[in-house]
């Protein structure tokens, strides 16, 4: 289960944020860093107790070149389904704007049924959402702030959506914070939040916040910041610039790997 969600800072950048939450509390991100492309690898185990059966594909969330931002919640992930963190990689890979992304992957959704899940993307000029169910994959255009968390608010809830308990809850604390919200120090602070008794938006029950992360696309950089662990129990925000087109190379690659908050530093991207 996940918070997402994406806003518009007066200086004119954009932010895209994500806590990912597990069924432990301990996990390590495996991420691909390409010279057009960064992500975060998914998972469709999520909810799984042992490390070694963790099954990834796809992105949880990432950026591209081009300044394109996306992420995705899980609603239900179901059997021979494909996992929705494909499309995510799909819309980095494919899209260069937010419409580009869309189309790319309601191209891709209706070809094969895949998992149900919320989508956020955000460039330079707008902002979507995208739920999938199936073979559907409904996009709406989004303005101002807006948060996403594991449940589908277009299409409406479902009783196969996984979560029945947090979702509605951590939907309305994230959407009401946001409203106060004017720079990353803020967007953590959401991160943060237990507006819920001892969980909230930084979960503690059912599941376990295991990384935030939240990217801000500003004067043509991608800017990641990360946190492993429960944001309200790790104060060391890693705050990187995401070596992208003419900044990556092996030298600049290879740090970005080592800093990453992972135990993982193996560079699951192309070789550099
Ligand atoms: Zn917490």
């Amino acid at each position: 289960m996940c918070t997402t969600g994406m806003i518009r800072l007066s200086t004119g950048g954009y932010v895209l944020f994500k806590n990912k939450d597990f069924g432990r509390s301990h996990f390590d991100d495996r991420v691909v860093l390409e010279r057009d492309v960064f992500g975060v690898c998914g998972t469709t185990s999520w909810a799984g107790e042992d490390p070694s059966l963790d099954q990834f594909s796809g992105f949880s969330v990432g950026a591209n070149s081009s300044g394109l931002l996306c992420c995705d919640s899980n609603v239900v992930t179901l059997d021979e389904h494909v996992n929705y963190d494909i499309m995510v990689e799909v819309a980095l890979r494919q899209g260069t704007d937010v419409a580009s992304a869309i189309d790319a992957v309601q191209e891709a959704v209706a070809k094969k049924p895949t998992s149900w899940g919320n989508m956020v993307l955000i460039d330079a000029n707008s902002a979507a959402s995208i739920e999938i169910r199936g073979t559907q994959a409904v996009a709406v255009s989004l303005t101002g702030a807006n948060a996403r968390t594991n449940h589908h608010v277009n299409l409406g809830e479902h009783d196969l959506q996984e979560d029945k308990i947090t979702t509605i809850p951590r939907f309305d604390s994230a959407t009401k914070r946001l409203r106060d919200v004017k720079s990353v120090d803020d967007v953590f602070t959401l991160l943060r939040s237990h507006d819920n008794g001892n969980t909230g938006v930084c979960n503690h029950a059912l599941h376990h916040t295991v990384y935030s992360y939240v990217l801000v696309r500003e004067n043509n950089e991608t800017i990641l910041h990360v946190v492993q662990g429960q944001p309200c129990k790790n104060n060391r925000v890693i705050v990187r610039t995401i070596p992208f087109a003419n900044s990556f190379n092996a030298i600049s690659a290879n740090r970005f790997i080592s800093e990453y908050p992972s135990a993982n530093k193996n560079n699951f991207g192309v070789a550099v």
